[in-house]
């Protein structure tokens, strides 16, 4: 729940990267449709805002993994093309087309109940076949390949695209990535004529090999990094400001949070930020005396988190500051120029994806960068 004063951060999200991103992306797939997932509220940026943003941009294939989600952005850009990657829900076709959302078809009993409801309509309402070559999520077995197209040839269907995922494209190097896309091209041949899909993010910056007609970036999109161990090209979209409540001076020996699992060795200067686990700051980001957790930047510099990070509030040590003590309502960032969506996903043990899709706290969100945009 955003808190309606303003009073309990700012979340900013430039369109304005966002545009720039998709199209810095769409010159490296030159030659290839350039698609928009927008899954997960557009990555915690906000599904409506971000599509709409997406095709000023250029974008006009966009990729959601829930009906819901594609109904949102079926009203937020009623000319985008729409594929639900999660499929057929089921019992959801008269939904998907009432909709106009192409499923992405991925069991023999989803393309049963689509090819159903084609029949009962007489009409080849378009969808596409994802196909698992080794992810071992969603997709039809290569095996089923024979049986697809003989059931979609007997009735004249053909789909508008032949998806696949890539397990390891953020390790460009693992041997896996390779046999995926051999195994893709085996499906390809197997469907003629038809489009093909492979690369997320990763697979895109991985080189044209992956790239087929249509590509699927979201997490670079969205200015997070794609590639292990690469400098990240893209723009950040997100930056996130808090306000410090409250600076104490504590003791050496003193405790601080739940647990009491951090004891502070010097004489210490600590700033107290309305910022918590509630917020989207992970509980992993704390620490203790033996293990230093996340970082937030209060005026241009880094400074640790110190204790447990609890509900509703975040202790960093600021002693290093010096004399110049932050007043109350100061901003300390938690997420912006210096401290990076993966750099926050780093310190707590997971990923930039999981940062963002978690960016829902008690703070405003503040749409700026981009003039040309239609409002929201
Ligand atoms: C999420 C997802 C993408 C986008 O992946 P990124 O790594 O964020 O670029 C593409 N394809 C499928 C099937 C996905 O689930």
């Amino acid at each position: 729940m955003a808190l309606t004063s303003g009073l309990g951060g700012q979340l900013s999200i430039d369109l304005g990267a966002l545009a720039r991103n998709w199209r810095a992306l769409d010159k490296v797939s030159a030659g290839a449709l350039t698609g928009a997932v927008v899954k997960a509220d557009a990555y915690g940026t906000g599904i409506t805002v971000a599509s709409k943003a997406l095709h000023a941009a250029g974008a006009r294939f966009f990729f959601v993994a829930t009906p819901d989600e594609g109904m949102a952005v079926r009203a937020a850009v009623p000319e985008a093309h729409i594929f639900v990657m999660n499929g057929l829900y089921p019992g959801a076709a008269n939904l998907y087309i009432r909709q106009n959302l192409m499923p992405v078809l991925c069991s023999v009993e989803m393309l049963e109940e689509w090819l159903a409801k084609c029949l009962e309509r007489n009409e080849a309402y378009p969808s596409a076949f994802h196909f698992d070559t080794g992810i071992n999520r969603l997709g039809f077995r290569l095996n089923e390949a024979g049986f697809v197209r003989e059931r979609i040839e007997a009735l004249g269907y053909a789909p508008q695209m032949l998806m696949s995922h890539l397990a390891c494209a953020d390790q460009p190097n693992h041997e896996k990535n390779r046999t995926q896309l051999a195994l893709f091209g085996s499906v390809m041949t197997q469907f003629q004529g038809i489009p093909a899909s492979l690369a997320n993010s990763a697979g895109l910056m991985s080189g044209r090999d992956y790239h087929f007609q249509m590509v699927r970036p979201g997490i670079s999109l969205y200015g997070g990094r794609a590639l292990v161990g690469r400098k990240n090209p893209m723009a950040a979209v997100v930056t996130l400001h808090v306000p410090i409540l409250q600076v104490k001076e504590a003791r050496t020996g003193e405790t601080v949070g739940y647990g009491a699992g951090y004891s502070l060795s010097r004489d210490s200067r600590l700033a107290i930020i309305s910022h918590g686990y509630a917020d989207g700051f992970f509980r992993s980001l704390s620490a203790t005396n033996s293990r230093p957790g996340g970082k937030v930047a209060i005026r241009g510099k880094l400074f640790p988190v110190i204790g447990r990070v609890s509900m509703d509030q975040v202790v960093v040590d600021i002693t290093e500051l010096g004399p110049d003590i932050p007043k109350p309502g100061e901003g300390a960032e938690v997420l912006g120029a210096n401290i990076s969506v993966d750099d926050q996903g780093d310190a707590a043990g997971t990923i930039g994806y999981e940062v963002l899709t978690s960016l829902k706290g008690r703070y405003n969100r503040n749409y700026v960068g981009d003039g040309n945009l239609p409002p929201a």
